[in-house]
C-alpha cells in the first residue's frame, strides 16, 4: 500500500489519481486537490519514506 503524503490516505497503486516525482522520489496523490496541494509546496509534504525511490540508471548495490 502507498500513502498519499498530503492527506495520509493509503491506497493501491492503481487507485492513485496521479504520481509526482520530487527530488528522486515518486509520490502518489489520491485526488486533484492533493495534487495541487503537493505542487504548491512539495517541500512541506515530501516524505521519502511514503514515496517510492526512482531507480535511475544501474547504481550497484553493495554486495
Ligand atoms: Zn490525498
Amino acid at each position: 500500500m502507498l500513502k498519499d503524503p498530503v492527506c495520509g490516505k493509503r491506497m493501491n497503486r492503481s487507485k492513485a489519481h496521479i504520481t509526482i516525482e520530487h527530488e528522486g522520489v515518486v509520490y502518489y496523490l489520491c485526488c486533484p486537490r492533493c495534487q495541487s496541494e503537493f505542487e504548491r509546496s512539495p517541500e512541506a509534504y515530501a516524505q521519502p519514506e511514503v514515496g517510492e525511490k526512482v531507480k535511475k540508471g544501474k547504481r550497484r548495490a553493495q554486495s
